[in-house]
């Protein structure tokens, strides 16, 4: 999955039944600091750079508020974008039996 971006893209989708998503690389106008970013009006998940394509975490997280965006709600804090995506990289970690080793 790591490796993967548009893969796991269409699980999370699949899994979730919502539409997907863009996927892009670069942030948009305004947004400097992030490391991804998700517009709702594009329905778009932007990556600041190649290298966090393949970090789950960041791709996860603005998962997160393109399924609230898209289930019709507010688009979630932080809090809880972070929180579904440590444990949705918990659950995949212990039902694959391995860790992936990043900080
Ligand atoms: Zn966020």
């Amino acid at each position: 999955m790591e490796r993967r971006p548009e893969e796991a893209l269409d699980a999370l989708c699949a899994h979730y039944r919502v539409e997907r998503p863009a996927l892009r690389i670069g942030l948009p106008k305004g947004e400097k600091r992030a490391l991804g970013c998700y517009v709702h009006r594009e329905r778009t998940i932007y990556m600041s750079s190649e290298e966090y394509m393949f970090d789950p975490y960041v791709l996860i997280h603005e998962f997160y508020h393109h399924l609230r965006h898209v289930g019709g709600k507010h688009r979630g804090t932080e809090r809880h974008a972070r929180d579904f995506a440590l444990s949705f990289l918990r659950n995949a970690q212990s039902s694959d039996g391995r860790s992936d080793g990043s900080s």
